[in-house]
Order: C-alpha cells, then structure tokens, then sequence
C-alpha cells in the first residue's frame, strides 16, 4: 500500500501498487498546478479524506472535478463527474513519497493540442 498525501494531511489517498508511469500534461490547467498524474481506478483507491476537506474544480467541457485541499491548497486527485462518470481517476503523483515519483517513467501528454504523448520520454527525475 502507498498513500499520497498533501501536505497537511487533511486530504490522503491509498492504493495498492505504486504507479509504472506518471503524466505530465500541459494543458491550461494542468500546466499551472504543475501535476504529475497517476491514473488508477476509482474502485481501487481508498480516500482518507473528511468531508469537505477538498473542494472540487469544475471546468472546461465539465467532465471531471479537480480536488485541492481546503487547508494546504495542494492539488490532489480528479474524479470524473457527470452522468455516466468512467471508473479511472488521476492522483497527483507529486503526493506520493518522492522515491515514487523518481521511479516511474515519465510520459507527456499533449492536452493543450493533440491529446496525444508527446515523444520525449524519461523519468521524472529529481522531485
Ligand atoms: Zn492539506
């Protein structure tokens, strides 16, 4: 079990295995959060969170909500919203210990443009 943490601790996310890749995507959003995300299902991640301790951003074509705690600001994960909302969420893999980070690969995602990868590839080095 790994547990991505902000860094008060009011918003902490659990699951089983340590992610293989992380994405960096430089959309309008992502690229000012500075996000790195780790995708798994929602079924599968634990939210040690209490209520109302994230607030949700909702933009764009309104598909998914993305949580930054209320105390620290940290951005923490996105949940998909909607009427028929896809088992898959994203977890800012910046939350993770950094060891996690540094192992995964590193993946960029064209979300300004293509929404393709990006071809460069490498790990996320030091974080
Ligand atoms: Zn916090």
């Amino acid at each position: 079990m790994i547990e991505a943490s902000c860094h008060c601790g009011a918003v902490r996310l659990r699951v089983a295995s340590a992610p293989v890749t992380v994405t960096d995507c430089n959309c309008s959003l992502c690229r000012r959060m500075g996000t790195l995300w780790a995708y798994y299902p929602q079924s599968e991640v634990e939210f040690l969170e209490a209520p109302d301790a994230s607030f949700g951003y909702v933009q764009g074509d309104r598909s998914l909500a993305t949580h930054s705690c209320r105390t620290c600001g940290c951005t923490a994960y996105w949940v998909p919203i909607g009427e028929t909302p896809k088992d898959r969420m994203g977890i800012n893999a910046r939350l993770f210990p950094p060891e996690i980070v540094k192992a995964a690969t590193l993946l960029r995602f064209d979300g300004a443009d293509s929404w393709d990868l990006l071809p460069d590839e490498g790990t996320a080095g030091p974080v």
